[in-house]
């Protein structure tokens, strides 16, 4: 690997932190309530070369140029858990139709794109853990898809304990049984009495708890946590834009859109670290769901959540208010004092806005558009026309190119970026595809469901496909974890659980 090693910056101070990737992986939280991010990227000098790599090697050659050093043995074991994809390619690149093609990021062991990092993620820090000879707990809140990835990839990890939580009746069935079904000694998981918002903020409440930090050490463990706050996430989550660049590049296309169906906003800054290392990508498109706050601040400049309510929609894992990533973006554009001032202004007032001149200098990058459930449907149904099945987060992607390809804005090459594969959610993309009453909907199980989308779509003819097994397995596994629980009572039962 490389010989320089770069300390990462904090979004909240202009000090040097002297803190290294694998120090900030471990302990993500910076002073004064930041972020450790990446500052002053360097584009690579001939970025066509890199377009000959395999996926491991282009992470690699990423990192070294990130300044990222690490153990080459760890970062090889780490690699080596693309190997276990189900697609050779890692990320395919699908063509929907002229001038429109969709990065699949769905082929991880868990269907969704969280896999993309959190199962090289979870190698290093196992690796880490290993090295140092310290023990480790990670935490993750889940909507539905961190989750599942999480515990898949800490499975079985001998110096870890890996928690999540998220809400009993918040996610689909597939993804529940994803984590309910786990067996391995080292893996909790939480189900809780509420909403996703609720599972974050008592994530948040446990992580800022001394008596619960305390105790934890007290039993030998270390605290980290698996979510986009931490920046080995993102580190993980620019690889797949090169391999855009790569296939194009073999078509004789040079640049090209990515529209990004957003939440955390940690995939779309994947995005915009690939840009900032060099890759021809036009402009960054973020797809919104009903809960339409990146829409707003994209187009207006305005932050502004102060009457905002969380809605609960088909596209589950875009269901935000406070996008934790946009602190990382502010800092790109904006450096350290003015990202502090905001947040601090988001934290206290749930409101801030920029300057009409630097939302201008943003949207020569960015565009937002939020959809609707109804038009989210639309879009499956739409996508489905051309032999193309995707799931409810990817339409608002797909929604968002259609859209900007009827108002001409892009004549360009635009890329979807596929965040899910749609057997995740099954009722929805029932609801799009299969004549079934409301009723039915709700009574039949996913497995019910999935048989409904398989069978109509073989009628159609328009295109074969069959439910994985891995999937199909899961509705006969025995569920584990199955106990509801008060969120206020977790922090009692996880200190008697890392007892054990
Ligand atoms: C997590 C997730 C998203 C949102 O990604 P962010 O990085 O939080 O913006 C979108 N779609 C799916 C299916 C997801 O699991």
């Amino acid at each position: 690997m490389g010989t320089k090693q770069i300390f990462l910056a904090q979004t909240r101070s202009n000090k040097v932190t002297n803190k290294t990737f694998i120090q900030a992986m471990l302990d993500p939280n910076a002073n004064f309530g930041g972020l450790y991010t990446f500052a002053d990227i360097t584009p690579f000098t001939d970025i066509t070369k890199l377009y000959t790599l395999k996926y491991a090697d282009i992470c690699k050659s990423i990192f070294n140029q990130l300044g990222i050093n690490l153990n080459s043995n760890a970062f090889e074991f780490a690699l080596q858990s693309y190997d276990n994809f189900r697609s050779k390619d890692i990320a395919p690149l699908v063509k929907i139709e002229s001038n429109l093609y969709s990065l699949e990021l769905y082929h991880g062991p868990t269907y969704a794109f969280k896999d993309m990092a959190l199962q090289p993620f979870s190698r290093l820090l196992d690796s880490i853990a290993r090295e140092q000879n310290k023990k480790y707990l990670i935490l993750s809140a889940t909507s539905g898809d961190t989750g599942p990835a999480t515990l898949s990839g800490f499975a079985n990890s001998k110096n870890i304990k890996a928690i999540c939580i998220y809400p009993k009746n918040g996610t689909s069935q597939v993804q529940r049984l994803q984590m309910t079904t786990q067996s391995a000694d080292n893996l909790k998981v939480f189900g809780i009495n509420g909403d996703f918002d609720l599972a974050q903020s008592t994530l948040k409440e446990l992580l800022k708890n001394e008596s619960f930090r305390d105790s934890i050490k007290a039993n030998g463990y270390n605290i980290s946590v698996a979510n986009s706050v931490n920046i080995a996430r993102i580190a993980f989550q620019i690889a797949y834009y090169f391999i855009i660049a790569k296939e194009l590049y073999k078509q004789n296309i040079h640049s090209f859109d990515v529209i990004v169906p957003s939440g955390n906003f940690g995939n779309s800054l994947g995005a915009f670290f690939a840009k900032k290392l060099g890759l021809p990508i036009a402009k960054i498109c973020i797809a919104s769901n009903p809960n339409d706050i990146l829409t707003q601040f994209f187009t207006t400049g305005i932050y502004d959540i102060r009457s905002k309510k969380l809605k609960l929609s088909y596209s589950p894992a875009m269901d935000i208010l406070k996008s934790s990533n946009i602190e990382r973006l502010l800092f790109a554009y904006f450096g350290a004092d003015k990202t502090k001032k905001l947040m601090e202004s988001l934290d206290r007032n749930n409101y801030f806005n920029i300057e009409k001149n630097e939302l201008l200098k943003i949207q020569e990058l960015f565009e937002a558009k939020n959809f609707s459930d109804i038009e989210c449907i639309e879009g499956i149904k739409d996508s489905f026309s051309k032999g193309y099945v995707i799931d409810p987060h990817t339409s608002n992607a797909y929604l968002f190119a259609q859209y900007r390809k009827q108002k001409g804005k892009s004549s360009k090459t635009q890329v979807i970026i596929s965040t899910a594969h749609f057997a995740k959610f099954a009722k929805v993309v029932c609801r799009a595809l299969c004549n079934l009453s409301n009723n039915d909907l709700e009574s039949l199980s996913d497995k019910e469901l999935l048989h409904n989308i398989i069978s109509n779509i073989t009628t159609n003819h328009r295109t074969t496909l069959q439910i994985d097994s891995n999937i199909l397995e899961l509705f006969d596994k025995q569920e584990i974890h199955t106990k509801c629980y008060e969120a206020n009572t977790l922090q009692k039962h996880i200190i008697e659980w890392i007892k054990q």
